[in-house]
């Protein structure tokens, strides 16, 4: 199920960047089909909307620590603090998954089912989940793609997924063991690493390409400190440089 999530969530990234965002609603100053934020409240960078009261631990325990993780693993450069608009993150929670559902068709017309999405609306990361037992997991999934997205661009898709795939996690390591695939890490298999990397569409995705790119992140972030070092290393070839962007 998370699966079909990740599949969904990712191919509407693309979607939406190949379509040139063309969709022109600010969900942050639209109270759309009959919402309206009531509830707002800011953890770090992520600024959170809700339909309704939160489940505040719930949320805290998602991302209170998401982006201090991803600094510590991979080495990421410290974003500013305290956010600005350059690295603020919109997190629009629904109480329920019918209301959920009925604002993702009013904002993103054709939205498929899910139960969570990342999209990049207008250099603008969203993140849009409902309150349900996977919460959690929900949330640091879809807003690992947007702090991954903050800092790197033209990540490929199997590693962004797989980066997701792991902070996913609460406790470190934060990836699950897949003990089924420990013949199979990437570095030693150049013929499943080729195969990943000629990925472009998440459709193609299979399970197992996603388990491969989860245990390939988990392999290299905790087999050894050299092997730590040089994913780190691999990441900065996709970091964003800021000074050029501004
Ligand atoms: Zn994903």
């Amino acid at each position: 199920m998370r699966l079909n999530t990740l599949r969904i969530t990712c191919s509407w990234v693309a979607c939406l960047a190949m379509a040139g965002l063309g969709f022109g609603v600010e969900p942050r100053h639209s109270a759309g089909p009959g919402y309206v934020w009531p509830y707002e409240t800011r953890i770090g960078q992520f600024q959170i909307h809700a339909n309704a009261p939160l489940d505040c631990r719930a949320v805290v325990d998602a991302l209170g620590s998401l982006p201090h993780d991803l600094q510590n693993s991979l080495g990421f450069s410290p974003l500013s603090q305290p956010a600005t608009s350059a690295t603020e993150i919109h997190v629009f929670l629904f109480r329920k998954q019918a209301e959920f559902q009925q604002y993702l068709a009013w904002f993103i017309p054709d939205a498929p089912s899910r139960p969570a999405m990342f999209i990049q609306h207008r250099g603008i990361p969203m993140v849009f989940a409902y309150s349900r037992p996977e919460l959690r997991q929900d949330l640091r999934h879809e807003c690992t793609h947007a702090l991954l997205h903050l800092q790197y661009h033209r990540l490929p898709l199997w590693l962004d997924e797989g980066l997701a795939e792991y902070f996913e996690h609460t406790a470190e390591p934060f990836g699950r063991e897949e003990p089924q695939l420990s013949g199979e890490i990437l570095h030693l298999n150049p013929a499943s690493y080729q195969e990943l990397e000629r990925i472009s569409d998440v459709a193609r995705m299979t399970e197992r390409h996603y388990q491969q790119s989860h245990q390939h992140v988990r392999y290299m972030l905790h087999h050894s400190r050299e092997s730590r070092e040089q994913f780190q290393k691999q990441l900065r070839e996709f970091a964003i440089d800021r000074k050029d962007s501004k």
